[in-house]
């Protein structure tokens, strides 16, 4: 999902902070107030190391500490022990039994302690791939289904074939009818919940007054009945006898549905426009982490589906054009000969051809073979877990091919930013497809209509935004959609920091690269940043990990912190060259499968070769803030500065030190995050004997600093 507005909405900020600095110090006034970070990380990061002592008045000398280390071989924790020891004997000797237990809340308070991961067995490895037993279920579909442009109806029929891969008999299936959603019973109905704010744009998940539904006519296998119960969004089909390992069954749903007005669903239509999706009753995933995933569907929370082939014919108006999820597979019936000349032409060249002009789009004598009675068109998609399409009778569409793909965009007539979407398309495409991984199936198209930006395999719904640089957005990061969730199959019900997180992170660059050189160009690759101080509330923030339905700013939680997260992992952590081969590598284990954050955190280390526990505990599993500070700068008998600094909240990162020695010359040091491993303060033994004049911390201002004014240390 992305929205109209986003893309305006961060641009607009992204400018406005850019000037004023994205972390500058006026933000230190509620700092103070803020020190109450620590206190939310539940591991309970008060009792770290020598931030215990420091909060609690007691002489907080790192040095002596560190040289108590050496002598005794203690930790942090067993120096404070020993020193309040001295002068409290007897408390010493209570610590000193209890030192196991403290040794121990100790390391569970460090931030470098291992997150607590589901174990690692056959099905998911300890690598985070598929194990030597990983399985996943398979769904196949054959639809036949007919557009009442009349009625806005559609009346389906569909015969499911059901893979049973799993070690485990199943005594019943869970389907999703997400078209419920607008029934008069349904969760989002009953609530009538407002609309929420995503960035500058409303969403509206409610369903304005519109009473649409999903109607089961037959569910039968073989003949007979199947029983089932319909909750909401969701359905229990109960099977006569479990469906056993290896087992496949083939069932028949008849079905009708009212289409909504809107886009609000994620689907809808305005005039003769149709965008379809969510339409079909559908698999729930069966797993080996959750065994059925039946979140309903509320709004927030997108989906989380099998992978299968799809064999689809849709019986539509004779006048109209129409687009899917998948290669149609009878174009001499639905197609004039001269589209199909042009089309023949358009795979062939990146430069752009019309396949239905300006001058022809809604003249149905010469964009339709016949304008009379209706049509049949064929579609047929392997290997995806959803279909979706668009249908009009008036649409322009332009194509153009790279490397094999079929791109394409269709788009009315008064919608004239459009004529430029095919480039932008072209471009998208090529680019993800070159940074991360190739672009997977025949087709890659967009259509313009009123969704306000909604992804399906192959296909993607975008509105016409009233600024160019926001329809680059919303089109772009639609596309991005067909890495993360079509190609990686992850639970968006839960984890939507995986797919619009992962794929806004992608889109940065792709933004960047096709606006260079303007202002928009230069500032849109670090907008993440620009916006944290309006998004990231402390008290307020939520982690990453919260369902998405329990988010209340979505388009930070779910989309522009976990882009942060990765671009900061990427070129301040591990380095492009790490990061890249790990995320690639992540990209190709889990194509077409069903990844979990564990997994993903296990081959980002066993890729890049960096423990990285700490980063995802502060980014993704609590809201943990950053405060590195320098505390000061000790001369050394022999020649040369110590620098003390400290990390003052629950979140630790590497740290950047720029250093102004006294001869004139600077140099900036890249100081590994293993520098807080016995505690948050470190002294830097600065190289060399001359003086220093000034240091500074992330002179780059590239983190998420809470404090800056503690940044900055100047000689006397
Ligand atoms: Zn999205």
């Amino acid at each position: 999902m992305g929205m109209g507005g986003e893309g305006d909405a961060k641009y607009g900020v992204s400018t406005g902070r850019g000037r004023r600095g994205a972390h500058d110090g006026r933000r230190g006034a509620g700092d103070g107030a803020r020190a109450t970070g620590p206190a939310r990380w539940a591991m309970g990061p008060a009792r770290w190391g020598g931030w215990t002592r420091h909060r609690a008045g007691v002489a907080c000398d790192w040095d002596v500490g560190r040289n108590m280390l050496r002598r005794d071989g203690r930790s942090p924790w067993l120096r404070v022990i020993h020193r309040i020891g001295n002068t409290m004997y007897t408390l010493y000797l209570l610590a000193f039994f209890a030192l196991g237990t403290l040794t121990a809340s100790a390391q569970e308070a460090s931030p470098f302690h291992p997150l607590d991961l589901p174990a690692a067995n056959t099905y998911r490895t300890g690598s985070g791939r598929p194990g030597v037993d990983y399985w996943q279920q398979r769904v196949d579909y054959t639809i036949q289904a007919s557009l009442n442009v009349e009625t806005n109806e559609i009346t389906g029929s569909e015969t499911i074939r059901y893979t049973n891969n799993s070690p485990d008999d199943l005594p019943y299936l869970w389907m999703h009818l997400e078209q419920n959603m607008c029934a008069p019973t349904s969760v989002t109905n009953q609530l009538d919940q407002p609309p929420f704010i995503f960035l500058g744009s409303v969403f509206d998940f409610s369903c304005q007054g519109f009473e649409g539904g999903i109607f089961i006519n037959r569910i039968q296998s073989a003949g007979r009945d199947l029983a089932h119960h319909i909750y909401n969004t969701t359905m229990r089909v109960d099977l006569a006898e479990p469906l056993p390992p290896g087992g496949v069954l083939a069932f028949d749903v008849d079905w009708r549905m009212i289409i909504p007005p809107y886009g609000g669903a994620r689907m809808g239509r305005d005039e003769a426009l149709y965008e379809i999706a969510q339409w079909y009753p559908r698999l729930a995933v069966y797993d080996d982490v959750r065994g059925w995933n039946n979140e309903p569907y509320i709004g927030a929370g997108e989906f989380y589906l099998e992978y299968g082939d799809f064999d689809v014919t849709l019986d539509l108006p004779a006048t109209y054009l129409a687009v899917a999820t998948g290669e149609l597979q009878n174009p001499e019936a639905v197609l004039t000969p001269t589209q199909r000349e042009r089309l023949a032409r358009a795979i062939a060249s990146e430069t752009p051809v019309s396949i239905v002009t300006k001058d022809e789009a809604g003249n149905t004598a010469r964009t339709r073979p016949s304008s009379s009675g209706r049509l049949d068109w064929h579609f047929k998609a392997s290997d995806v877990r959803d279909f979706a399409f668009a249908a009009s009778p008036n649409f322009r569409w332009d194509a153009a091919g790279w490397n094999g793909v079929l791109i394409q965009t269709f788009y009315r007539s008064e919608a004239t930013k459009w004529e430029e979407a095919i480039r932008m398309a072209v471009h998208s495409i090529k680019t993800f497809s070159e940074m991360w991984h190739p672009y997977p199936y025949p087709h890659a198209t967009t259509v313009e209509g009123p969704i306000e930006g909604m992804e399906y395999p192959m296909l993607t719904f975008v509105p016409d935004n009233a600024r160019v640089e926001d329809l680059h957005w919303v089109l772009a990061h639609e596309f991005g959609h067909e890495w993360f969730p079509m190609l990686v199959g992850s639970n968006e019900r839960l984890y939507p920091w995986m797919d619009e997180g992962f794929n806004t992170f992608m889109d940065l660059y792709v933004a960047a690269d096709y606006y260079k050189g303007t202002e928009y160009g230069e500032s849109i690759e670090w907008n993440p940043l620009a916006i944290y101080p309006d998004n990231a509330v402390p008290g307020e923030e939520q982690a990453l990990i919260t369902r998405p339905v329990a988010q209340y700013n979505l388009a930070w939680t779910a989309y522009n912190k976990p882009a942060l997260m990765l671009q900061l992992l990427r070129h301040e952590v591990l380095g492009p060259e790490r990061f890249d081969a790990a995320f690639k590598a992540y990209i190709q284990a889990w194509t077409n499968k069903h990844p979990t954050p564990a997994d993903f955190f296990r081959i980002m280390r066993d890729v890049s070769g960096m423990d990285l526990d700490w980063f995802w505990r502060g980014w993704v599993m609590t809201p943990a803030r950053l405060d590195q500070a320098v505390l000061g700068v000790v001369p050394r008998a022999e020649g040369g500065s110590n620098v003390r600094l400290q990390n003052k909240q629950d979140m630790v990162m590497p740290l950047e030190l720029r250093v102004d020695f006294a001869d004139g010359t600077t140099q900036t040091f890249r100081l590994p995050v293993e520098m807080w491993n016995q505690g948050p303060i470190f002294t830097y033994r600065v190289p060399g004997t001359t003086a220093v004049r000034t240091v500074e911390i992330d002179p780059r201002r590239r983190m998420p600093d809470d404090e800056r004014t503690n940044n900055v240390w100047r000689a006397p």
